[in-house]
């Protein structure tokens, strides 16, 4: 028998960037009973969720919510906005990127992809001088869409979506600007109406603290009547009548109904602290999480200190050691899971997480795991990362509620 139960003792460390820890609150929210997705309950909350996710994606124009995991919400946004054979500009940020590029091409789309110059194509943000200068050079308008990765999970690279935004405008281009912040989302600022993003993708299990199942398109005006024009096929996938159910507080077809309680249940979570506080949070671990890298002497994947993730760090490793190797070690010997080098970087680092449920001790075993099985791995560490975090923390206090002794 698979024993889903498997315990060998304490929690597991769960620090890769997505499936994040899942707070307890979410779970019991789960395992509420299932009710009928026609009954006048279901509205209630259906009407709630949509209402929070307007908050979360700081946005008064329509969210949808789709029973997918975020490689569906990706493609809903293409279906919904484009037509066969248009033409997007994409830009290659990392594995992500990549991925989304592949997506869009077995769509039938005909892709273009900016990359940064140079070899270290992995290690930056979008650089929106290139999309301006590229699409100042579109003078027949032939490119319908620019898409970008707001935090680019395989680096831990946050780009800045605002000035992607600026660049399209200074072009006076009309694409539609689509960023995926499947990861980004409800942990690093993220403002949908103000940076004017035409369609945001982001998904349940990474920054939203839920196991994975759901994700999001957040639309605007421009979206909503480029999706009257565009004839790519789509039928599940189609915002119409999700929109026009959504009304009521319905939807066409099932929704996952206990992944929307646990919907509910984070967003009442997310918002009591507050988004601002939120965000401040993760830029707090992910400081202290930078603290002990530079204290190993090992280089950060993100190149450009403007642009760290807030919710994940990239861990590179000195030629010759085996990243995977050392994630065996640490997964093996102290039941932390991080997460793998992906594509072109596979091998050569790994991540960190911190983003879902965590605080600064979790945090700090997670880092102790690494410190020993980094050193027995045989990497020569120039110090102690796990001594650098604790004097981060301990002299940068917490951002969230602390508990008060009697
Ligand atoms: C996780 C992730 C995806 C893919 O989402 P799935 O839920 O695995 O389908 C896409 N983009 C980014 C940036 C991600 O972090």
């Amino acid at each position: 028998m698979l024993r889903l139960d498997f315990h060998p003792t304490g929690r597991h460390f769960l620090q890769i960037p997505g499936p994040s820890p899942v707070p307890d609150r979410v779970l019991r929210a789960m395992s509420y009973p299932t009710i009928d997705h026609r009954g006048p309950e279901f509205a209630a909350l259906g009407l709630k969720v949509l209402a929070d996710m307007k908050k979360i994606f700081q946005t008064k124009q329509p969210v949808i919510i789709y029973p997918a995991s975020g490689t569906g919400a990706w493609e809903a946004a293409l279906v919904n906005t484009l037509s066969a054979g248009d033409h997007v500009l994409m830009y290659e940020t990392g594995h992500f990127a990549f991925l989304w590029q592949k997506l869009a091409t077995r769509l039938g789309l005909k892709t273009e992809v900016i990359s940064h110059p140079g070899a270290e194509v992995w290690r930056h943000g979008v650089q929106a001088s290139l999309i301006e200068a590229r699409l100042k050079a579109d003078t027949g308008h032939t490119i319908r869409a620019v898409c970008v990765v707001h935090n680019e999970t395989s680096t831990g690279v946050t780009s800045d979506i605002a000035a992607v935004r600026k660049a399209i405008d200074a072009a006076k281009h009309p694409a539609l600007l689509l960023v995926d912040t499947i990861s980004g989302l409800a942990s690093a600022d993220y403002r949908h109406d103000e940076w004017g993003v035409d369609v945001s993708i982001s998904g349940s299990q990474k920054g939203l603290m839920l196991p994975p199942g759901i994700s999001f398109n957040a639309v605007s005006a421009k979206a909503l009547e480029a999706s009257k024009k565009a004839t790519l096929p789509k039928a599940f996938w189609a915002w119409d009548e999700i929109i026009e159910m959504n009304k009521t507080g319905y939807w066409p077809s099932t929704p996952n109904t206990n992944l929307l309680y646990a919907l509910s249940e984070a967003c009442d979570m997310l918002l009591e602290h507050g988004l601002e506080t939120v965000f401040a949070r993760h830029q707090r671990w992910a400081k202290g999480m930078r603290a002990a890298v530079n204290a190993w002497g090992l280089q950060i994947q993100c190149a450009d200190a403007s642009l760290y993730s807030p919710v994940l760090t990239g861990v590179m490793m000195p030629q010759g050691i085996d990243a995977d190797a050392v994630r065996k070690i640490i997964y093996e010997r102290f039941d932390c899971s991080l997460g793998t080098g992906l594509g072109k970087v596979k091998g050569k680092m790994f991540r960190i997480g911190h983003l879902g449920d965590c605080n600064d001790l979790t945090l700090m075993a997670a880092l102790s795991g690494c410190e020993m099985g980094l050193k027995l791995a045989g990497v020569k560490l120039a110090g102690s990362g796990v001594q650098a975090a604790m004097d981060h923390f301990s002299s940068h206090a917490a951002v969230v509620p602390q508990r008060k002794a009697a």
